[in-house]
C-alpha cells in the first residue's frame, strides 16, 4: 500500500537528477504527476508522458509560470496534493571570482531562493483551502555553514531552510514541510554548473586531494568495489537513486506524520558540514 496511490504531486527541475527520478518513482507508486522544468523536449526524453504524468515548461523564477503550471496540476489532476521544489544550479567559486561569477551567482539566488518562494505562493491558497498540503524543499549541507567556494551557493539553501520552517509554522499544521538536505551527489547534472573547480575543495577540507583521486576512479569505474557499494561501510560517492528513495519515503507517509529535515549521506564521504 502506497499513500502516494492517486496522490497529485508537482516536481520542478523534473528533466534530470533527482528530479527525473523521483517523477518516476512517484509515477510507479500510482501518484498523478505534473512534471516541470525549463524545456519540453528535454522533459520528453526524461520521462513518458500519459494520463498520470502531465509535462509542462516554467521557470522557476517566473512566478507566473509557476501559478500556471500549479493551476494546471489542480485543473487535470483535481488538486495538488505535494509540491517538491527541486530545480536547483551551484555556481560554486571564490569571491575573488566576481567578475565571471556575478550574473551567474545572481541567477542562483533567482532559482534557488526566488524559485522556492514562487513555488509555494502558486500552491498555498491551494493547500490551505484543501486543508491539507505538503511542501518538499531541497536545500543542501551546504545550507549548513559556511565553507570557502560555496558564499552564494550555501546562502541560497541556508535561505531555503529558513523559508521551509516559516512555511510550516505559519501554515498551523496544514501544509507539511520537508527539508531535504543532501550531501554531494556526483551523478547529477548539478556539477556542470560550478565555475571554479577548485572552489568544490571547501567543503572537504584537508581531504580535497584524497577526494579527488577517489571521485576520479568513481567515474574511471576503477575504484574499489566498496567505494561504490552501498552495502559497503566504505561507499564514498551517493548515487542519486539512493537520495531519491529516502525523498520517496519522507513524501509517501499518512497525512499526519511528516519528516521534517532529512539529511542523506555515504557513509564514507567525508564531507566537513
Ligand atoms: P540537476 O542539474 O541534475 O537537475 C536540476 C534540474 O533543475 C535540471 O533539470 C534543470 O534543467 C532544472 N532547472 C534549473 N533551473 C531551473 C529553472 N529556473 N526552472 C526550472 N527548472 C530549472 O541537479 P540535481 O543534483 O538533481 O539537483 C536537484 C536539487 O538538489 C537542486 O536544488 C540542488 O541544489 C539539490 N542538491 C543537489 C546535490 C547534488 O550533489 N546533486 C546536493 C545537495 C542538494
Amino acid at each position: 500500500m502506497s499513500y502516494l496511490q492517486n496522490k497529485s504531486v508537482l516536481i520542478t527541475g523534473a528533466s534530470g537528477g533527482f528530479g527525473a527520478l523521483l517523477v518516476t518513482a512517484c509515477l510507479q507508486r500510482g501518484a498523478n504527476v505534473t512534471a516541470v522544468d525549463l524545456d519540453l523536449e528535454q522533459l520528453k526524453q526524461a520521462l513518458p508522458e500519459g494520463d498520470h504524468c502531465l509535462l509542462m515548461t516554467a521557470d522557476v523564477t517566473d512566478p507566473v509560470a509557476m501559478q500556471s503550471a500549479t493551476e494546471q496540476a489542480v485543473s487535470v489532476f483535481g488538486g495538488l496534493d505535494i509540491l517538491v521544489n527541486n530545480a536547483g544550479i551551484m555556481p560554486l567559486a571564490f569571491f575573488q571570482d566576481h567578475k565571471v561569477a556575478a550574473s551567474a551567482w545572481n541567477r542562483c539566488i533567482d532559482v534557488n531562493i526566488k524559485g522556492v518562494l514562487n513555488g509555494i505562493i502558486a500552491v498555498y491558497d491551494t493547500m490551505m483551502q484543501q486543508g491539507q498540503g505538503h511542501v518538499v524543499n531541497l536545500s543542501s549541507i551546504y545550507g549548513n555553514a559556511a565553507v570557502p567556494g560555496s558564499a552564494v551557493y550555501g546562502a541560497s539553501k541556508a535561505a531555503v531552510n529558513l523559508l521551509s520552517d516559516a512555511l510550516r509554522l505559519e501554515s498551523k499544521g496544514k501544509i507539511k514541510v520537508t527539508t531535504v538536505r543532501p550531501t554531494g551527489v556526483p551523478g547529477t547534472g548539478l556539477g556542470q554548473g560550478v565555475l571554479n573547480p577548485e572552489a568544490i575543495s571547501g567543503i572537504l577540507g584537508s581531504d580535497y586531494p584524497g577526494y579527488l583521486e577517489t571521485m576520479m576512479a568513481v567515474m574511471n569505474g576503477t575504484a574499489d568495489e566498496h567505494l561504490t557499494s552501498s552495502d559497503s561501510i566504505g561507499y564514498a560517492a551517493l548515487e542519486p537513486e539512493r537520495l531519491v528513495e529516502q525523498i520517496l519515503y519522507a513524501i509517501d507517509q499518512p497525512w499526519g506524520v511528516v519528516i521534517s529535515d532529512i539529511t542523506v549521506r555515504a557513509s564514507n564521504d567525508r564531507y566537513v558540514i
